[in-house]
């Protein structure tokens, strides 16, 4: 009799420690979501900002190595 009571409690505590696990794991997993959304790096387009070089006629810019301007076509660089 003793040991009905006990597993009947016992069931309902694993059952109320899974139910806390998963609203404890949502409630992290969105915070993160939240978190990774805003900070999102691009890593490429930084790379080409910073070694990146603008036309000084079209205000274009060119990648570092461009000897001419991919839009107006003028010189932008000496070459070698
Ligand atoms: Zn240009």
């Amino acid at each position: 009799m003793d040991d009905e009571d006990l597993e009947d409690s016992v069931s309902f505590l694993s059952i109320a420690a899974i139910v806390i696990l998963l609203i404890v794991g949502v409630v992290v997993g969105s915070k993160r979501a939240i978190q990774s959304l805003p900070s999102k790096p691009k890593p490429i387009e930084r790379e080409t900002f910073e070694t990146g070089v603008f036309c000084p006629y079209c205000g274009t810019r060119n990648t570092e190595y461009a000897i001419y301007c991919t839009k107006c076509g003028k010189k932008i660089r000496e070459q070698g």
